[in-house]
């Protein structure tokens, strides 16, 4: 896959038009935010770090997580990755690692044990590469590091996964509000629906667990119009598939 296509493959939600955030995940490890600081340069830093053995996670709030920098420069159809710490680096070539971009971050919902979730229904829209890793490969008469797409069947996948929520808000506060998730895998080249509605008292409820109704199907021929112009349309089509099964 080429990183720079993912990379600018679109700045803004297609549903709020909120701009994405990026962050990279070090499969199992630690996850880390990005931003801009420059056209095609971005600075990573330490946003979440997953603890070894109790495998808990720790937001970078705390005093006690190591904060790790890492530059990474689009240069098209290659990038430069540069860790600001030696060992963060040869620590990094241990791990798979994926991008993202997730359009709120409040889609974030730490675990108990273990890492983070994503919460669509907060977080709006996600997409994902496929997972990578670092190889060597030997260059004008060096070794030289280079990140790949694990799984070279994906290698022509700009996005892995691309997820969208949707909700149709009650006319009245008392009334039903119903949510449509959609995912597209492009690996599995399937396309995923979720769909559940709630009332405004079970929404009160904490912990309430709706009734989720899930389709699986192929992949869409054609990207989702999401904006506010296509919402009522794309609506009464997700309420067509729910219909069909
Ligand atoms: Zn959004």
């Amino acid at each position: 896959m080429s990183l720079s296509q993912f990379l600018n493959f679109n700045h803004t939600c297609p549903i709020c038009d909120e701009p994405l955030h990026l962050y990279m995940q070090q499969v199992g490890s630690s996850c880390f935010e990005a931003k801009l600081i420059e056209p095609n340069l971005y600075e990573f830093n330490t946003f979440k770090v997953m603890k070894g053995y109790s495998g808990t996670i720790e937001t970078t709030n705390n005093a006690a997580v190591p904060q790790e920098k890492m530059l990474l420069l689009d240069k098209g159809n290659s990038f430069e990755m540069k860790w600001e710490n030696a060992s963060a680096k040869a620590e990094a070539k241990k791990f798979q690692i994926y991008f993202f971009f997730l359009c709120n971050p409040a889609g974030f919902v730490d675990k108990v044990w273990g890492d983070y979730e994503i919460n669509l229904y907060k977080g709006c829209y996600y997409r994902s590469t496929p997972f990578m890793e670092y190889q060597k490969k030997y260059a004008n008469n060096e070794d030289v590091w280079t990140l790949e797409t694990t799984n070279k069947d994906q290698a022509d996948i700009i996005n892995k996964d691309e997820a969208y929520s949707f909700k149709q808000k009650p006319a009245t506060p008392e009334g039903l509000e119903r949510v449509y998730m959609v995912n597209l895998d492009y690996e599995k080249k399937a396309t995923t629906l979720w769909h559940y509605s709630t009332t405004e008292s079970e929404r009160k409820k904490e912990n309430f667990k709706a009734k989720l109704f899930e389709k699986e199907m192929p992949l869409l021929g054609t990207r989702i119009k999401a904006g506010p112009e296509d919402r009522e349309k794309l609506l009464e089509r997700l309420d067509g598939w729910i219909m069909l099964s």
